[in-house]
């Protein structure tokens, strides 16, 4: 042990009493050790994505996108410092949109459901804009001329929609009426074909030139109202020229509690770089309930949510707790381009498979 140089104060001689000075000689380099070994075994475990900065109850952790960016392996942590600072940050882009995390086994036991990849294309929750086209034209839809309620009007017979959202409409505009009494609410325009976008956008196109049509009118098979889950709303006065809603006043109604039965404003002011498209407070588009309350008491669109869902796979499910205190459990599971997609659903609860139209499906648990 000669290569090894211990200072004269650390040798103890065990047969005298340890004077004062060497006592705390040694306490000293104790400590310093034990340091510098915290140290090494926080950074190789930091490195490694083990170390939870904030250890939350289990059921009701809660991480932001951002964080969740900066540290992809952990699911179990969440900092309500960092969150605060985003909700005050200048980016409005960025508030307000951490989800929480579910305890996987608040879905109970799970069984295998498959789908094959085109599945993607179908369900409330695709996203269709100038990135992604529409694959379905009206398969779901149907006219809605005899199913309206009395409380609005439509432009005539052949206005459609998806079958699912009828009633969802319905009971917002009746509701609508039974406060206000006002019955001059008009869709104006929901399910339209590939071929009628087609005449649609070479109109505008030939009215207002290439750049300004596409501000407003999306080029044939990009249009949402292609997916059967959109509608316009317009206000039934005489001379009605072009859309009239802009959901002020009284009708403001409307575009603040549409959420509660499942639709969004999908053009929103201030997020024009995003969806691609001027504001438009009358087109409405049917997500469903939980996912149309998160996006608008989050203010944020359909792309920022998807972007949000897809942080959370099957084994750290978001929970989303709706205005009426329901709770929901949300996950993604990303589409097997090969062959089929095996997509672990629970066994005892209610649940719906959407796909999100370019890469995967979303699965949305009602919890009991
Ligand atoms: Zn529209």
């Amino acid at each position: 042990m000669k290569y090894i140089h211990i200072p004269k104060i650390l040798k103890i001689d065990f047969d005298k009493p340890v004077p004062f000075k060497q006592q705390v000689a040694i306490m000293f380099t104790v400590l310093i050790i034990s340091c510098l070994l915290f140290t090494v075994v926080y950074f190789q475990q930091l490195f490694s994505g083990n170390i939870a900065t904030v250890t939350e109850p289990e059921v009701l952790q809660s991480e932001s996108p951002k964080e969740k960016e900066k540290s992809v392996a952990d699911t179990s942590h969440g900092n309500p410092t960092d969150r605060n600072d985003e909700k005050s940050s200048p980016n409005e882009n960025s508030k307000n949109t951490d989800l929480k995390n579910a305890n996987v086994e608040l879905l109970g036991s799970t069984t295998i459901v498959s789908k094959s990849y085109d599945d993607i294309y179908n369900g409330e929750l695709i996203l269709v804009n100038k990135d992604y086209s529409c694959h379905s034209d009206g398969e779901n839809v149907e006219s809605i001329f005899e199913k309206k309620s009395d409380s609005y009007v439509v432009t005539d017979k052949y206005v459609s929609m998806d079958t699912s959202i009828v009633e969802n409409v319905n009971s917002m505009l009746d509701d609508f009426y039974d406060i206000y009494g006002e019955s001059d609410i008009m869709i104006a325009c929901g399910y339209r074909s590939y071929d009628t976008q087609v005449g649609l956008y070479n109109n505008e196109i030939g009215n207002v030139g290439t750049e300004m049509a596409e501000q407003w009118v999306a080029p044939p098979g990009y249009s949402e109202h292609q997916t059967g889950y959109v509608f316009d709303l317009d206000l039934d006065v005489v001379g009605n020229d072009g859309i009239n809603y802009e959901g002020d006043g009284k009708y403001a109604w409307i575009n603040e509690n549409c959420s509660d039965y499942g639709f969004i404003i999908r053009y929103p002011a201030g997020k024009e770089e995003i969806t691609g498209y001027s504001e438009e407070p009358w087109h409405f588009r049917y997500v469903g309930v939980p996912h149309s309350q998160y996006i608008s008491d989050n203010g944020i669109t359909l792309e920022e949510y998807l972007d949000i869902i897809h942080e959370h796979k099957s084994d750290s499910p978001a929970l989303i707790e709706d205005d009426d205190g329901g709770r929901w459990c949300v996950y993604f599971v990303e589409a097997d381009e090969t062959g089929d997609t095996h997509i672990p659903v629970p066994e005892e609860l209610e649940y719906s498979i959407s796909g999100d139209n370019y890469s995967g499906f979303i699965v949305t648990v009602k919890l009991g």
